[in-house]
């Protein structure tokens, strides 16, 4: 009697949604079975050996295609954590000792790991000291607070991180955060502290409402758009709407910056591009602002209120 295609869809589920045909086997599934398995469209063949269930996540089911398991940027978009860019090609994460897979359309990244690795995706911690070797320090510190933002990542976890990177970005690990609000805000915190400057975010100030940021005790960041790719605001761009909406904005950002100005902030307003793209000039504006101690409270009195 052949299994039938859905306990084979189970058996390969139960095993982390991919099998080999040996594992199978011991399990009762011969190979009669699983063709007729593959026919019902409950599991698919990935390589030679090797079935996943049938919707397994395509970037997973590239990575095992091409020999190994999704790693590395690859790894944390499954999960939402945020990324600077979205990986343009799957990121594969191959045993040293592994052998790499030759399949159509093949674009795949690779990196080699020492570590055991088991099921069709790397744990998180590992996905994100990969990162950090692929992509550099940015796009690795904004994961990771992103990562514990969402509490994908525990306290334990962060210890593995940290006895992983490099000495040199220790620190770095150190400086990450819980309660980070935002991608952006990950990537103002790091770019500042560059310059030891400290920078606190959603704040509540008196007469003014909640700012994106505060540098110091009154320079104040404000970036727009930061929300277009989540609101589909995009999309917007170029309606009667869209034009009245940003005309109502501007209106109220005037009116912010004003009252701000009278209680004495300072606002520099960026966009989110701005901040992401060309950070020199982004950089240059808020540095000329600091280096005339725009950030601190004046210690000269004003003309008095
Ligand atoms: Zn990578
Ligand atoms: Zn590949």
């Amino acid at each position: 009697m052949p299994v039938s295609a859905i306990r084979v869809r189970r058996l390969c589920t139960e095993l982390s949604g991919v099998a080999r045909t040996s594992e199978l086997a011991e399990l009762g599934v011969d190979a009669y079975s699983l063709r007729l398995a593959v026919d019902a469209g409950e599991v698919v063949r990935l390589r030679e050996g090797v079935y996943g269930v049938a919707d397994l996540p395509a970037e997973v089911q590239t990575a095992v295609r091409h020999g190994g398991r999704l790693g590395c940027l690859s790894r944390l978009g499954i999960d939402g954590v945020w990324l600077l860019e979205q990986p343009a090609s799957v990121h594969v994460a191959m045993m040293r000792t592994g052998r790499r897979r030759f399949h159509s359309e093949c674009r795949c990244i690779t990196h080699w790991s020492d570590s055991r690795l088991a099921g069709p995706a790397v744990a998180l911690d590992e996905a994100l000291v990969q990162v950090l070797g692929c992509r550099g320090e940015e796009e690795f510190f904004v994961a990771l607070e992103s990562a514990m933002r969402k509490r994908l990542i525990t306290r334990s976890g962060i210890e593995r991180i940290r006895s992983r990177v490099p000495k040199v970005h220790r620190g770095l690990v150190g400086f990450a955060r819980w309660d980070a609000d935002s991608g952006l805000e990950s990537l103002l915190r790091l770019r500042l502290r560059a310059h030891g400057l400290a920078l606190a975010s959603q704040i509540d100030i008196p007469g003014i409402g909640r700012v994106d940021f505060v540098l110091g005790d009154r320079l104040i960041l404000e970036v727009d758009g930061k929300q277009n790719h989540v609101d589909g605001f995009d999309s917007l761009i170029g309606t009667e709407h869209a034009r009245a909406a940003a005309a109502s904005k501007r209106h109220k950002d005037l009116v912010r910056d004003a009252v701000a100005a009278a209680y004495g902030f300072e606002t520099l307003r960026f966009d989110y591009a701005l901040v992401v793209h060309d950070w020199p000039l982004v950089e240059a504006a808020i540095l000329a602002k600091v280096d005339r101690g725009l950030h601190l409270r004046s210690r000269v009195a004003g003309r008095g209120r």
